[in-house]
């Protein structure tokens, strides 16, 4: 128990890290945000070396829905009214981007598919119209729906990937641009210039910490923004009785799902249904969620072939919705905090700081920015 449907192939695990070894960027955390980082080094000519305390994609981003969705956590419409139009619409525009680009780069890992969003009730019915009304004023794609899923939105430019493929296939990329990723590395503690691991040590200019879940452990100066929940998930065998061509987002994306191309159904959700236990660092797997999820599956999406695997990862939650993507000591950068949808924003943010280290500019920083402002204006 507690292995996801994406670990398929063997990995050949990466060194570990030891002795002392020196970059102009040390990037702590090898899921898809940190990796996203150090593409973004690579590309700007800067050193940088990776490390991470388990596997590559060992984290959230290994272990997730694999859905790839355009915007913050939000919906559209809550996005503009919290944080403002230009800012909810620049943020978009640079999220589906960012998904047409992945499908360009990786087909056979990424594909643009549409997502639905489903109403559990009239209520959440008629946020969707105001999500679509929203989405449409800003000039983006969505479409009412109405099909067996259920009555909601139907937004074409989203998609699913299978996540760890995705994150191994970065890894493999960077290592065969002689990028040094360490694993089984654990960063014990960091310094200005120096990041002390288990076994080795990095010397370094800066810093960039990219981790979702956790992150307040290893920079306790952000305990009082950011918090830790376990999401939990199951998946099935190939199960023919269903068809479902698009991932589902339902009750506010509280449950999750999507059907695999070779029919087994990835199925996730229930973390209000037990907040209390569900902030925390645990990452196992609990028999309550599992149980409801179980119901769910055979009950609502009426998926009668057998549960094959089940797990758990943790992310991180900030107390006013955004990403944190913070200088939180001079040159030490710190990104996480997606609110449960870090696959696109995740990368979106660790560019960024990748960027700013750099001393460059980043829209994105920029663009979030806009929106932290206008909250603490209107809030
Ligand atoms: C069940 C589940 C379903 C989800 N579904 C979706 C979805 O469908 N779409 C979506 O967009 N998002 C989804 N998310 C959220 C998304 O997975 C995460 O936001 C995203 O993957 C975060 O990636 P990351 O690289 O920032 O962090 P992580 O994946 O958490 O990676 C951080 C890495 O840092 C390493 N690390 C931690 N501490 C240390 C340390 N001290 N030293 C060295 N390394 C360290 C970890 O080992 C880990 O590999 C889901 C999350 C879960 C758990």
């Amino acid at each position: 128990m507690n292995t996801p449907i994406w670990d398929e192939r063997d990995w050949r695990p990466l060194p570990q890290l030891t002795g002392t070894v020196r970059a102009d960027v040390c990037v702590v955390g090898l899921g898809g945000s940190g990796l996203a980082a150090l593409e973004e080094l690579a590309a700007l000519g800067v050193t940088a070396i990776g490390v991470d305390a388990g596997e590559v994609g060992g984290g959230a981003a290994g272990r997730n829905g694999g859905f790839v969705l355009a915007g913050l956590a939000k919906f559209f419409n809550e996005t503009v009214a919290e944080h403002g139009e230009t800012a909810a619409a620049a943020l978009y525009r640079m999220t589906a981007r960012e998904i047409e680009r992945w499908a360009e780069e990786m087909p056979a890992v990424v594909r643009i598919t549409g997502s639905l969003r489903i109403a559990a009730d009239a209520a959440e019915l008629a946020d969707c119209q105001k999500h679509l009304a929203a989405l449409r004023y800003c000039g983006f794609t969505a479409e009412p729906y109405r099909g067996p899923e259920g009555e909601g939105l139907l937004l074409p430019t989203d998609g699913v990937m299978q996540p760890l493929e995705r994150v191994r296939a970065l890894a493999q990329r960077l290592r065969q641009r002689e990028a040094l990723l360490y694993e089984n590395s654990p960063v014990r503690k960091i310094v200005p210039g120096v990041v002390v691991t288990d076994g080795g040590t990095v010397q370094c200019d800066s810093v960039i910490v990219a981790v979702d879940g956790r992150l307040d452990e290893i920079l306790p100066e952000l305990s009082g923004r950011i918090r830790t929940a376990r999401l939990q998930m199951l998946a099935t065998a190939p199960a023919p009785e269903v068809g479902f061509t698009r991932p589902v987002y339902y009750r506010h994306g509280y449950e999750y799902w999507q059907q695999l191309p070779n029919g087994s159904i990835a199925l996730g959700g229930f973390r209000d249904h037990a907040l209390q236990q569900e902030w925390t660092a645990d990452a196992e797997p609990t028999e309550f969620i599992q149980g409801l999820l179980e119901q769910f599956l055979r009950e609502r999406l009426k998926v009668t072939a057998p549960i094959t695997h089940r797990w758990a990862a943790s992310v991180g939650y900030t107390s006013d919705g955004l990403p944190i993507l913070d200088e939180v000591q001079p040159k030490l950068w710190a990104v996480g905090g997606y609110n449960g949808t870090g696959n696109i924003v995740g990368a979106l943010c660790a560019r960024a700081a990748a960027r700013l280290a750099c001393g460059q500019r980043s829209p994105w920083a920029d663009a979030l920015e806009l929106a932290r402002t206008h909250r603490v204006k209107v809030h």
